[in-house]
């Protein structure tokens, strides 16, 4: 697997190539402001002590505090932080929120702790790095494997360590705790205006759009019931146990009913609904296999799951006309090249899932002004902010006659550019 921060960096070879940059600013863009490195001693159950490496990556705040997730994964590397906060700049960049890039993440299983060990080892990260954050610093957020009730316990931890409240340290927080209305389906919803754009851009008609998606989560679920709702056709689901297609289109909230109740993805089947593994063979439900799902003959692709999912090896038989990204990295650069040749669309990570850290920045908003917004209040703003985030970057690569993704980059380098002073 080649190295996430060689990439973004020549993402950022690219962009910088295209929009003429500026010398000065490309060689401050070409690494992080700061990374922090900490060892994180924590008591585990049993009464040994055991030592997590946690990082945090300050990539560039011209446009205002960091901002990005603290993810807890064994697979947690130096150079993946890095690129991740270079990544999180772009976006916030690209949705034309006043923040910068950041990223932070341990290397740990957490599902091998009990709640007690996590616990220390959050607080215990916090412990290590909380020099370096607050609401007017760098501002901390949810990633993979790790959620509302952690975000609460480095809320605490930080607060006792400054001797002060400053909720908006960090965000993805509970409602309880300060969170927002509407995080839960921000990052969807985001996508969702993002299709209406692209419908209107190339005349599509919902009712004759056909859709799959791939990932079943928080992200692909809303997309998939929010797009429905707007009269798509939704012809194809999957999470990780597989996925069902039905040309005649999937029901997304009948399918996450039929799999809360049998824990797999089911369908309407000749005669009422069944799950994935009962389907029969001769019903209007076929099984479809993670792999054939993105295979599939439909209008609109959207993973929502996991990275590197279209690859070189796979993205000759995409026959999808245009790609949702909703899933951070799912297409890897050789493939996007190829996509870029095909002329096939491909609406980018940066800009099709910025839903969840816009909502995370009014998150962020509210607890510094001492407000509670309604989540009419919070999807008020999310629109238009999104519709311009889209047109921009439509615009740029109209402009010089390049993809989606190096159109976000070029505008969010340009915007973070603007800001750099150098003196
Ligand atoms: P999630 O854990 O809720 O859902 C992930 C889904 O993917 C699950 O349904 C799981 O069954 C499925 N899955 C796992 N392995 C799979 C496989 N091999 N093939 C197909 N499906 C598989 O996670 P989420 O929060 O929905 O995040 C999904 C993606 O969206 C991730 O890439 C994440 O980084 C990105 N993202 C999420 C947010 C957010 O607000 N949650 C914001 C921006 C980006």
């Amino acid at each position: 697997m080649s190295n996430p921060f060689e990439n973004a960096m020549s993402q950022l070879d690219k962009a910088a190539k295209i929009m003429n940059l500026d010398k000065n600013i490309y060689e401050i863009l070409k690494q992080p402001d700061r990374v922090l490195t900490v060892s994180i001693p924590v008591k585990m159950d049993s009464g040994e002590v055991k030592i997590f490496t946690g990082y945090r990556s300050q990539y560039n705040n011209a446009l205002g505090p960091y901002k990005g997730g603290i993810r807890y994964h064994w697979n947690v590397t130096f150079d993946e932080v890095k690129a991740l906060s270079f990544w999180m700049m772009v976006k916030c960049a690209t949705v034309n929120i006043p923040m910068g890039g950041g990223k932070g993440g341990i290397i740990v299983n957490p599902k091998e702790l009990s709640p007690g060990e996590l616990e220390r080892m959050s607080r215990g990260y916090i412990q290590k790095i909380w020099r370096e954050i607050g609401s007017d610093k760098d501002v901390p957020a949810p990633d993979v494997y790790t959620n509302p009730t952690i975000m609460g316990w480095m809320r605490d931890e930080f607060e006792k360590l400054i001797g002060k409240k400053d909720p908006g340290v960090i965000t993805g927080k509970a409602i309880a705790d300060g969170g927002s209305e509407g995080r839960e389906t921000a990052t969807a919803q985001g996508g969702v205006y993002c299709v209406r754009e692209l419908a209107k851009k190339k005349g599509l008609k919902p009712s004759e759009t056909t859709v799959a998606v791939q990932g079943m989560g928080n992200v692909g679920g809303y997309m998939a019931k929010l797009l429905a709702k707007d009269g798509y056709k939704i012809v194809a689901l999957s999470d990780s146990k597989g996925g069902v297609y039905n040309q005649d289109g999937v029901d997304p909230d009948k399918a996450e009913e039929i799999k809360k109740a049998g824990g797999m993805l089911g369908c309407y089947c000749l005669g009422g609904v069944c799950a994935l593994e009962e389907m029969p063979k001769d019903g209007p439900c076929k099984h479809v296999s993670n792999e054939d799902l993105l295979e599939l003959q439909v209008d609109i692709l959207v993973p929502a799951a996991l990275e590197n999912q279209i690859t070189k090896e796979n993205v000759d038989r995409v026959k999808a006309k245009y790609i949702v990204e909703m899933a951070n990295g799912p297409t890897t650069p050789e493939a996007d090249e190829l996509l870029k040749e095909r002329g096939i669309i491909v609406v980018p990570d940066v800009l099709a899932n910025a839903g969840g850290v816009t909502v995370s920045c009014f998150e962020w908003e509210q607890n510094i002004k001492g407000e509670h917004w309604t989540e009419e209040q919070v999807l008020a703003k999310l629109e238009p902010m999104m519709v311009n985030a889209f047109n921009e970057v439509w615009d740029t690569a109209d402009k010089y006659k390049i993809t989606m993704r190096e159109g976000a980059f070029v505008k969010a380098i340009e915007r973070v550019a603007e800001k750099i002073v150098i003196k």
